[in-house]
């Protein structure tokens, strides 16, 4: 199979200032499509060709579980933002992010610690573990819950190519932004 950019629900323009076209432009346009053509070239002619993907990523090491997850996790970011985003998830969400972590704020608060604190490049997720219990994980680099049998709920991208054309090395402030623009209709899917 020959993995492609999948659509953005969005147009590359729908969350300026927060995010600049020009950061989708590097990012979805460049980042991500390097991931992805890497990918293609490491699979073409091997058994890996006509795997699936989560498969691929599940049982690879180095340079092709670096883009295999990396291909993936740039996929389920896109659906982790919207430009009608932000504010409070709906009652169901709602209600386990305050049985798992006290209250949203302590929530939020924890997850943007570990977004935050990430050493070097990664991704911060909210994942449901198989006994139902919702986690917050700082993973570094191409990592990816897939490998950990969690599900994952959501996730921010921290990787400086994720923020640094918008907000240069102010991770913090990138962090907050991501707020106002979380998708929280798609991680209740999720749920
Ligand atoms: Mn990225």
């Amino acid at each position: 199979m020959i993995y492609q950019l999948p659509e953005l629900a969005y147009s590359k323009n729908a969350f300026s200032p927060i995010l600049s076209e020009e950061s989708f432009d590097y990012h979805y346009g460049k980042h991500h499509q390097a991931y992805i053509t890497n990918l293609n070239n490491l699979i073409a002619g091997t058994e890996n060709e006509d795997k699936p993907l989560e498969e691929i990523i599940k049982n690879s090491q180095a340079g092709l579980f670096n883009n295999a997850a990396q291909t993936w996790n740039h996929s389920f970011f896109w659906n982790c933002i919207s430009p009608n985003g932000g504010g409070l998830p709906k009652a169901e969400l709602l209600d386990e992010i305050n049985k798992n972590f006290g209250s949203f704020d302590s929530f939020k608060e924890q997850f943007t610690k570990a977004a935050a604190t990430l050493f070097g490049s990664g991704w911060a997720w909210l994942v449901k573990n198989p006994d139902g219990k919702l986690e917050i994980l700082a993973l570094s680099n191409a990592g990816t819950p897939l490998t950990l049998g969690k599900k994952p709920i959501l996730t921010l991208d921290v990787w400086e190519h994720a923020y640094y054309i918008d907000y240069r090395n102010a991770r913090p402030k990138f962090i907050d932004k991501f707020w106002e623009i979380v998708n929280w209709d798609n991680a209740a899917k999720l749920l």
